[in-house]
């Protein structure tokens, strides 16, 4: 989670050349979630593209399915922060549950859920720092939008006041986009430099 690092300034000044299939990190704080388009949306079961709403039913506008009814799938549009600038960044459906631990269906269909209000249960990742593995939406169909992916985010272990968190040092949760939550094991060690101010992992 070191590979390609940048700041979130550096990340929005890349070319398009340079961001096609490319993986980055960058490390920030994620200090809110925008909820102006909601935190799910109705995802085409296959593909989980948006759905679009055609008559009584629906269709998927990627692959063109309908036979079976969307399914609720997140869609958290985070805003994070480092000390460059702040921008936002898309964490989707699984990776979302992952750290979330509740599946999108279960929060979308409580009682007094709200597609534009956000859970508390979601709100607890806010105001944490993470490292986050980014490349461009592909989904998006205005690049010049510059809207980032992501794909794996790693908890720093740093709370809000940018202190480190108990226990920290014996388990460091890794999210990525699989269907498990990757626990690493105490083979890997929490090093920060001397100012306290950067930290990594390191496989030994
Ligand atoms: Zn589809």
């Amino acid at each position: 989670m070191t590979k390609n690092r940048r700041t979130i300034a550096e990340l929005l000044q890349l070319n398009m050349p340079d961001l096609e299939d490319i993986k980055y990190t960058c490390e920030g704080k994620l200090t809110a979630i925008d909820t102006t388009y909601g935190w799910w949306y109705k995802a085409c079961y296959d593909c989980k593209g948006a759905v679009k709403a055609y008559g009584d039913t629906f269709w998927c506008a990627r692959c063109g399915k309908n036979d079976w009814s969307p399914v609720p799938w997140y869609k958290l549009n985070v805003i994070v922060e480092d000390e460059s600038i702040s921008t936002n960044f898309i964490i989707f459906g699984k990776l979302a549950q992952n750290i979330i631990r509740v599946p999108t269906q279960q929060l979308a269909v409580a009682n007094n859920s709200d597609k534009f209000l956000l859970p508390p249960i979601i709100k607890s990742i806010i105001g944490q720092t993470y490292i986050f593995e980014v490349s461009i939406n592909s989904l998006k169909s205005n690049l010049d939008a510059r809207s980032f992916k992501v794909s794996k985010f790693l908890s720093t272990g740093l709370d809000i006041n940018g202190k480190y968190k108990e226990h920290q040092k014996d388990v460091q949760s890794i999210y990525g986009e699989t269907d498990e939550i990757t626990i690493a094991c105490e083979s890997q060690t929490v090093i920060h430099d001397e100012m306290g101010s950067n930290i990594m992992l390191q496989s030994t």
